[in-house]
């Protein structure tokens, strides 16, 4: 199995993540973009054991505004490196640090908060899809 290798800005946290992710997109929401100080989070949703800290566990910080997303960085340099959904039973990486992955967005989520529309023909879902607690409803681009 294919294995994709991540950093921190610094180098001091390594992390890899091994298989196929279960999912990849974009979240247009309000707090990924409040932590990540971009217009949109690129994502890759994998099952949680899929993921290993390979250095710098211990410089590992993680922060939760909500039960759903705990979010993790490196506290040495703030470089971010993925995100715990313990609801849903994965994690995210951001897609910006693995890039030996081929990223294929399958969907854009909370499209309804976006500052960044895209054009790019994939689906844009309102909130969440509902096999994940939101409303499945489509949004036009
Ligand atoms: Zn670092
Ligand atoms: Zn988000």
């Amino acid at each position: 199995m294919m294995s994709h290798k991540a950093s921190c800005f610094c180098g001091e946290v390594k992390f890899e993540v091994t298989g196929q992710p279960v999912a990849m997109g974009y979240c247009h929401c309000e707090s990924c973009r409040q932590w990540s100080a971009g217009p949109v989070n690129a994502f890759t949703l994998w099952q949680p054991d899929a993921l290993r800290v390979t250095q710098g566990a211990g410089k590992v910080g993680t922060y939760n505004n909500t039960p759903k997303s705990y979010r993790k960085w490196c506290t040495k340099c703030g470089g971010h490196l993925y995100t715990d959904h313990p609801l849903w039973g994965v994690v995210d990486v951001y897609a910006a640090l693995i890039p030996s992955l081929p990223f294929e967005a399958g969907v854009h989520v909370n499209y309804q908060e976006t500052v960044l529309h895209i054009h790019d023909g994939k689906p844009k879902m309102k909130d969440m899809p509902k096999e994940m607690g939101g409303s499945g409803v489509t949004l036009p681009e």
